[in-house]
């Protein structure tokens, strides 16, 4: 695919909106019910599912750097393997070598595999790695159309969460097109364990909604907003769930 080439516009009121989509989505994933589970957890154990790693070639971790930084992954069960493009029995889910997800923010990918037989041959991928498949490194600013094109990966989310049928899921984990390549994951991640210094560490605690490498002040003033979102999102979530009748 053609690297996208518009540039993201200092201010734009459509980007904003797309930032606070992404950010939505991602806290309607962590609500998501798998069948007779309540909220928030999958009956063990979760589908199975290959974690492909890839190198990153912002920081160079890789498949031996994640396994040597002892970063668990979501489900114990779920299998770490370099990203090598050869084919796999299982459904993929491919991330860099220097990120990682809380449980819950795979959460929709559990389900999905839980829910839909379409599911169990899918690709799915973090948002740094689809950016990186559209040509955006890890630590660069993306365009508003790659931007554009990582939120439509994502909608499978929304189909999942509308608990539509398995023809319309099938669609909607298929489109769109141009698209990257596998359904994206709707998550912020963040930097493994490095071994440096806890002072240095700490700058990499911040979850990224596009990875964990900062794509420069632009892209931190959309993370500080996408985080924002996402919060406040989650509260009105927990919130209705509170008032919610027994
Ligand atoms: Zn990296």
């Amino acid at each position: 695919m053609t690297a996208p080439t518009r540039p993201i516009p200092l201010t734009d009121p459509d980007l904003d909106d797309l930032v606070d989509r992404m950010a939505r989505r991602e806290v309607t994933a962590h609500f998501l019910v798998p069948a007779d589970q309540p909220p928030g957890v999958i009956r063990p154990p979760a589908p199975a599912l290959a974690v492909r790693v890839r190198a990153c070639s912002a920081c160079g971790a890789d498949a031996a750097t994640f396994a040597a930084s002892g970063t668990p992954l979501p489900f114990a069960h779920w299998l770490a393997e370099p990203d090598d493009g050869a084919p796999s029995a299982l459904p993929t889910l491919t991330v860099l070598g220097c990120e990682w997800f809380a449980p819950r923010a795979v959460l929709a990918v559990a389900v999905a595999l839980d829910r839909y037989d379409g599911a169990a041959t899918a690709a799915f991928r973090s948002r740094a790695v689809a950016l990186t498949d559209l040509g955006v490194g890890p630590d660069a600013a993306p365009t508003a159309t790659a931007l554009a094109l990582l939120e439509a990966a994502e909608r499978w989310v929304d189909a999942v969460a509308a608990g539509v049928a398995p023809a319309a899921f099938a669609e909607a984990l298929a489109a769109p097109d141009p698209a990257p390549r596998g359904a994206v994951v709707p998550a912020a991640s963040r930097a493994v364990s490095t071994g440096l210094d806890w002072t240095a560490h700490r700058d990499l605690l911040t979850p990224g909604f596009l990875g964990p490498h900062p794509r420069g002040p632009r892209l931190t003033r959309m993370n500080d907003a996408y985080l924002t979102a996402r919060r406040v999102a989650a509260e009105l979530a927990l919130a209705g769930d509170a008032t919610c009748p027994a």
